[in-house]
This record gives C-alpha cells, sequence and structure tokens, in this order.
C-alpha cells in the first residue's frame, strides 16, 4: 500500500491534532470538521477501506477493537452520544485509501 496522509501523520511527518493512541490505533480531529467533535480513528496496519478486510488475518477483530477503542475514548471524554461511520471505496465518499472511522458528536 502507498502511503497516504494519515500513514504520513502515523509516523509524524505531517502534523495533526492527535487525540489518542494505542499500539494498533491512532485518533485525531478531523482538518475539516462535520461536528463539533469530528476525530479520526484510524489503524496503524496499512489497510485501504473495509472492503480490504482480510478475514485470514483477523482484520474484523482489529475493526472490532477500533470500535471499542473510540467507545472507550468517548466515554472517557463524557460523550455520551455519537456517530460512527465508514465511507467505502470511491464510490462510498471515500477520500483516502488507509482504514480509518469517523467519531461524530454534538458534545466534547
Ligand atoms: P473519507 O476518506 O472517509 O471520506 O474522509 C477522509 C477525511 O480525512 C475527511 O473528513 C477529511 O477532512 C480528512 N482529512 C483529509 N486530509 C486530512 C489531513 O491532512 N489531516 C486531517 N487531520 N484530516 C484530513
Amino acid at each position: 500500500m502507498e502511503d497516504t496522509i494519515f500513514s504520513k501523520i502515523i509516523k509524524r511527518e505531517i502534523p495533526a491534532n492527535i487525540r489518542h493512541e494505542t499500539d494498533e490505533f491512532l485518533a485525531f480531529d478531523d482538518i475539516n470538521p462535520q461536528a463539533k467533535t469530528h476525530v479520526l480513528f484510524i489503524t496503524k496496519k496499512p489497510i485501504e477501506s473495509i472492503i480490504d478486510l482480510n478475514e485470514e488475518e483477523k482484520d474484523h477483530e482489529l475493526v472490532g477493537r477500533l470500535i471499542l477503542e473510540a467507545r472507550n475514548w468517548a466515554k472517557a471524554e463524557g460523550i455520551t452520544g455519537y456517530r460512527l461511520k465508514f465511507h467505502c471505496g470511491k464510490a462510498g465518499g471515500q477520500e483516502v485509501f488507509h482504514l480509518h472511522m469517523h467519531l461524530l458528536s454534538n458534545q466534547g
């Protein structure tokens, strides 16, 4: 997989307002927020899209942990309601081909 803006954010080659980090995931503010809180939760593993999940490599379990990480982060932030969104493929509105989930809330 080629480098994307998000892989460069992981490597700290370009700046982002980082909100949370684990061995597997990074979360940072979306540069063009669509809600009061708009955080992108990305995998450090280079996967282009939900469309490219590899079941043999248990990528679905990684995505499950990504959702739990976002759930736990929101709870710690006192955010009680939010939307989680994946854009899947160009025809699904995806612009950055590095797996990510949007967390949007009017709280935070
Ligand atoms: P998607 O690929 O799911 O459509 O969305 C990509 C998201 O990444 C967009 O909401 C866009 O605003 C955000 N984005 C694009 N470039 C950057 C960047 O350089 N930094 C940050 N923080 N967000 C970005």
